[in-house]
């Protein structure tokens, strides 16, 4: 490549509440974003879908959109990178293309009791031990096999191969290849509950736990890869699918957290952190779920998760359910108009609680309301939320690390995602976990990460340096609350906490 500068990558990131296309340059400045935002379908309680053709039509349009801008500035498109929310879950029809169900969302609890009876009969250790992950409907396996179950014909069709199953990533690379390509990326594969992490393949054992045809599963792929070519009649060109991970895994590479012990947060609708645990696979004593990070260039690095389902769901609620917000950003303002939570602790267990408590039957709870609570208390309490459910984690994660590790001798956690861009939840965040936090330049760090990927597959970044190289930090909250507020505050929410856990 001569003139490097006339290239520009495409992150395709599908969220769970939005679909993005995202054109980066080589050094990861943002030149074109086109949006959608997505629907969520909750049609019983604890149930949550959305519409696969609504997904893949934003896709289809967010992407157009953006390779429109990249013709306008002179670019041409190196490859494509794709992120998405995990664990949701698809099955389609390989001869037609249509989806037998709808995408049965991460968030979704149905499977709650199928959950409760597997962990009763003692598989929780075995599954730990090749997964990674604990026995939760969170994960893909239970949900394929409520499709299986539930929609006329699908188990018989799933065994004779004519269905396919798939994480939106497996889907959209279905779809923009024409149906040529069923393949997914190992950290997706991860959270199926089917895939062994430590062997790197789909295990027979749990897909015949799960019941689960072998033939409904894509084939998995390192981070970086040849994914395939996407129809030209679809995008305009047969561009290269470079790069796939999932929404989180590929934040990680964005923050380019590529030494043991690095942890980046991301704070969306549920808050996600990750921590680079290094090439050895193993086991959290607190209830993190071990997970793939990454693999690039045949070199795998695991990481312990911590998984707070809902996060940035608490400010939608009270903006679309309350009516106590006309929107995200205004949380900001009702909460410094007081200056204390006033004893209101919110715990926005919507569906249920994850790491390090999981309790998928918990209920959310505002607690110690009085005559003197008002609206600015409760707003306040959602937001300081987010620190108390981060400090939980990293507790925990430094608990199950050892003494050597980054986040120790650094003291810094790099976060990311829509709340990022609230300062009270930043530095709040840094007040309660007692640690200084970082906002990176690029606060689109999963598309950037996905890009990235993308970027090394078409040899504009060389190795993993070039990718660290680009990081950069835009914002920087030292820690400023006395040990004592902290304590009693962090003692507070453990007190909350303890009245919705079942
Ligand atoms: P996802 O990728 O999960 O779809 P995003 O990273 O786009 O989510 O973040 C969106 C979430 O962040 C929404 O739940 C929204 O309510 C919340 N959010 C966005 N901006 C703010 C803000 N300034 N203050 C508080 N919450 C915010």
């Amino acid at each position: 490549m001569t003139s490097k500068s006339r290239f520009a990558l495409l992150a395709i990131d599908q969220g769970t509440t939005s679909t993005r296309a995202i054109l980066f340059s080589e050094t990861g400045e943002l030149l074109s974003v086109r949006q959608k935002t997505l629907a969520l379908l909750c049609p019983r309680k604890g149930w949550v879908e959305q519409q696969p053709e609504t997904i893949w039509n934003d896709t289809l349009q967010v992407s157009r959109a953006v390779i429109e801008d990249a013709q306008q500035q002179g670019l041409t498109i190196a490859a494509i990178g794709i992120a998405n929310q995990r664990e949701t879950t698809l099955i389609w029809d390989r001869k037609t293309g249509q989806p037998v169900y709808n995408a049965i969302v991460w968030q979704d609890r149905r499977t709650a009791d199928d959950c409760v009876k597997l962990e009763n009969a003692g598989y929780g250790s075995s599954i730990t031990e090749k997964t990674g992950l604990l026995i939760d409907p969170y994960f893909s396996a239970t949900k394929i096999a409520w499709i299986l179950d539930h929609v006329p014909d699908a188990r018989s069709r799933a065994e004779s191969g004519d269905l396919a199953f798939g994480t939106i990533d497996s889907f959209l690379l279905w779809r923009l290849t024409g149906g040529k390509v069923h393949a997914t990326d190992m950290t997706n594969a991860s959270r199926t509950m089917l895939y062994d992490i430590t062997h790197q393949r789909w295990d027979n054992d749990l897909i015949r736990l799960f019941n689960i045809p072998a033939a409904l599963l894509p084939d998995v792929k390192a981070n970086v890869a040849d994914f395939g070519q996407t129809l030209p009649d679809l995008l305009g060109a047969a561009y290269t699918i470079g790069g796939m991970a999932g929404d989180q895994h590929a934040a990680l590479i964005g923050q380019a957290c590529f030494e043991s012990g690095m942890i980046k947060a991301t704070y969306g609708t549920g808050c996600f952190a990750l921590m680079n645990i290094g090439s050895d696979f193993k086991t959290s004593r607190n209830k993190l779920i071990t997970t793939i990070g990454y693999c690039i260039n045949a070199d795998t690095h695991y990481a312990f998760e911590g998984s707070i389902f809902n996060a940035g769901t608490v400010i939608q609620w009270l903006r679309d359910n309350l009516g106590l917000l006309a929107d995200a950003p205004q949380s900001e303002a009702i909460t410094l108009s007081v200056p204390d939570n006033n004893e209101v602790y919110f715990v926005p267990a919507f569906t249920g609680l994850g790491a390090p408590y999981w309790q998928p039957q918990a209920r959310a709870a505002i607690t110690g309301l009085s005559r003197e609570s008002h609206r600015a208390h409760i707003v306040r309490a959602a937001l300081e939320a987010q620190g108390y459910q981060s400090r939980d984690l990293i507790d925990v994660m430094m608990a199950d690390c050892d003494s050597e590790s980054w986040l120790q001798k650094n003291g810094v956690l790099r976060i990311d995602g829509g709340m990022a861009g609230n300062t009270f939840v930043c530095q709040f965040l840094a007040d309660m976990i007692d640690r200084v936090v970082e906002v990176p330049a690029v606060m689109e760090s999963t598309a950037w990460g996905a890009a990235a990927l993308a970027g090394l597959q078409s040899n504009i970044f060389m190795d993993l340096a070039d990718i660290s190289g680009n990081w950069s930090c835009a914002r920087r909250y030292e820690p400023v609350m006395d040990a004592s507020e902290r304590q009693a505050l962090y003692a507070g929410w453990k007190d909350a906490v303890k009245r919705v856990l079942k």
